[in-house]
C-alpha cells in the first residue's frame, strides 16, 4: 500500500510493440515527475491504460476494464486512457466512462507532465490535438523493461490509409526521426548494456531521414555496427516500400537478424486493390524472392486478414495458395473487423462471422502444417540464442534465435547462464511454434 501523499501509477498496455514501447516512455516520464510504478490497480493512485483500437475486440476490452473499475473511483483513484482508443474516441470517453480523468493520444505524450499537473489539481485533462505535428515523441526518460533488448521508434504514424485500418487516424501522419537522433539513442543504449536493438515503426521501412543522410538499409547497417550491438531487428515492413538493399544489408552485416516480417494481408490482387495495399500478389512475391535468394536463411512471417468485404471463396483460396508458395515460418491472422472512420467501414461487411471463423481456422490449420515443415529445417543445426529466461517447471532455458524463433534448451546443472547471454544451442527437436535443443559447450 502506498503512503497517502505518495504518487503511484499502474500502467497496463494493450496492442502492438509500438504501444509497448510508448508505455516505456510514458512510464519514464511519470517516474521523472516523482511517481512510483506499482504492479497492481489496488496499490495505485493513478491507473493508466495504453489502448489499442486496431480491432473491435481490442477496443471493447478497454471499455470492459474501465467499467469493472468504476467503483474504485470512490476510493479516490484516478484513471487515464492513453493511445489509440483515446485518440479515436476523444472526449466521448468521458461520456462512456465518466470516472476517467485523462484522455491522451500517442502524439501528445510529450505534454504528459503538464496534463498530470492538471489531473493532480482535480481537473479533467485531454491531449488529443497533435496528430499532424511533425514532431515525434522523444524523451530521455524511457523506462525500458528489458535490460538487454531495447526498442527505438524511428518512424511514427502512417500515410498509407489502407481501407480497413484505423492507424492513420489514431497515430497521425508519417514522420521519421533524424538518423542522428536514432544513432545517438542506439549508442547510449549500447553503452548501458543493451545488445539487441529493435527499430520500430508502423511501416519501419518507409523511413525517410529528415537529414537525408541515410536510407533505411544504411540506418540498419549503421546501428548494427555500433560497438556492443549484437543483434538488430526491425518491424513492421510494408511490402510496397520493401527494397532489395534491405536484403543485401542483412546478407552483409552479421548483426542484422535473419528475419523479415512482411504483412501481405491477402493473396488475391483484387482484394489487395480493394484494401488499397498498393501492391499486387506478383509484386509481393517478387519481394519474397529477393529474401529467399539471400545467402542467409532469413525467416519470413506475415499478417493475414480473412473475410474482408467482398472476399470470395476463390479469392480466399488465393491466400491459402500464397501461404504454400511462400512457406511462412509463422503468421498472425485476423478476422476482418470493421473500424470507424475507415473507407471499408462504408462497404457492407458481407461475410458472416461464422464464415470468417471458418476461413480463419482453415488458414491457421494450414499454417500449422507449414510451420512444422519450416521448423524441421533447423533440426541438428547449431544456432546462437539470446538467453531470455528459465522455465522452472520444465527445467529449460528459454532462448531466441536470430530468426526470431523460441529455442528452449537444457544445459548441464553446473552451467551458469545469465539472461542476455548469447550461447550456442543444438536443435534436437522441432515443434510447430518453437524448437528444442541442448547447450553446446
Ligand atoms: N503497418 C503494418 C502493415 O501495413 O502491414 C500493419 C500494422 S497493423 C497495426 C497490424 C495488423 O493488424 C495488420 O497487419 C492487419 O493484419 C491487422 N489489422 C489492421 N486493421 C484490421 C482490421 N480492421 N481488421 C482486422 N485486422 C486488422
Ligand atoms: Fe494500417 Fe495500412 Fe498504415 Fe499498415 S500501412 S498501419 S495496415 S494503414
Amino acid at each position: 500500500m502506498s503512503a497517502p501523499d505518495e504518487k503511484t501509477f499502474y500502467l497496463e498496455t494493450f496492442g502492438c510493440q509500438m504501444n509497448v514501447h510508448d508505455s516505456e516512455k510514458v512510464a519514464g516520464t511519470l517516474l521523472s515527475q516523482g511517481y512510483r510504478q506499482v504492479a497492481s490497480v489496488q496499490e495505485a493512485g493513478l491507473i493508466l491504460y495504453n489502448t489499442c483500437s486496431i480491432r473491435d475486440k481490442a477496443e471493447q476490452k478497454v471499455f470492459h476494464r474501465l467499467q469493472d473499475f468504476r467503483r474504485l473511483r470512490a476510493q479516490g483513484k484516478r484513471f487515464g486512457v492513453l493511445g489509440c482508443v483515446a485518440q479515436q474516441e476523444g472526449e466521448q470517453i468521458f461520456e462512456r466512462a465518466p470516472h476517467v480523468d485523462l484522455v491522451c493520444g500517442s502524439a501528445s505524450y510529450r505534454h504528459l507532465p503538464h496534463l498530470l499537473a492538471e489531473i493532480e489539481a482535480g481537473k479533467r485533462a485531454t491531449g488529443l490535438d497533435d496528430r499532424n505535428s511533425g514532431q515525434t515523441f522523444e524523451t530521455e526518460f524511457t523506462a525500458r523493461t528489458n535490460p538487454h533488448r531495447g526498442y527505438i521508434t524511428i518512424i511514427e504514424g502512417c500515410d498509407k490509409f489502407c481501407a480497413f485500418c484505423v492507424v492513420p487516424y489514431t497515430r497521425g501522419k508519417e514522420r521519421s526521426r533524424s538518423s542522428e537522433a536514432v544513432l545517438a539513442e542506439a549508442r547510449r543504449m549500447a553503452d548501458t548494456g543493451f545488445s539487441e536493438i529493435q527499430l520500430l515503426g508502423q511501416n519501419v521501412n518507409s523511413y525517410r531521414d529528415p537529414l537525408e543522410k541515410t536510407t533505411f538499409a544504411e540506418l540498419l547497417m549503421a546501428v548494427a555496427e555500433i560497438p556492443g550491438v549484437r543483434r538488430v531487428r526491425f518491424t513492421t515492413s510494408h511490402p510496397r516500400d520493401f527494397s532489395r538493399d534491405i536484403v543485401e544489408a542483412i546478407d552483409a552485416v552479421p548483426a542484422l537478424c535473419d528475419h523479415v516480417h512482411l504483412p501481405v494481408q491477402a493473396g488475391s490482387s483484387r482484394v489487395l486493390q480493394a484494401m488499397r495495399r498498393e501492391y499486387t500478389r506478383e509484386q509481393y512475391l517478387e519481394r519474397i524472392s529477393w529474401i529467399q535468394s539471400a545467402h542467409r536463411d532469413i525467416s519470413i512471417t506475415t499478417d493475414i486478414i480473412v473475410g474482408f468485404p467482398g472476399e470470395t471463396e476463390r479469392e480466399y483460396e488465393e491466400t491459402l495458395s500464397l501461404l504454400e508458395l511462400v512457406g511462412y515460418d509463422s503468421l498472425f491472422s485476423f478476422k476482418y473487423s470493421p473500424r470507424p472512420n475507415t473507407p471499408a467501414n462504408a462497404y457492407p461487411d458481407s461475410i458472416p462471422d461464422e464464415e470468417k471463423g471458418r476461413r480463419l481456422t482453415r488458414l491457421q490449420e494450414l499454417q500449422r502444417k507449414i510451420s512444422i515443415r519450416r521448423n524441421l529445417r533447423h533440426l541438428g543445426q547449431i544456432s546462437e540464442v539470446m538467453v531470455e529466461g528459465f522455465n522452472e517447471a520444465r527445467g529449460q532455458w528459454i532462448g531466441r534465435t536470430s530468426q526470431n524463433k523460441v529455442l528452449n534448451f537444457t544445459a548441464p546443472p553446473a552451467s551458469t547462464l545469465e539472461r542476455g547471454a548469447y550461447v550456442p544451442v543444438q536443435v534436437t527437436a522441432t515443434l510447430p511454434n518453437s524448437l528444442l535443443g541442448v547447450l553446446v559447450r
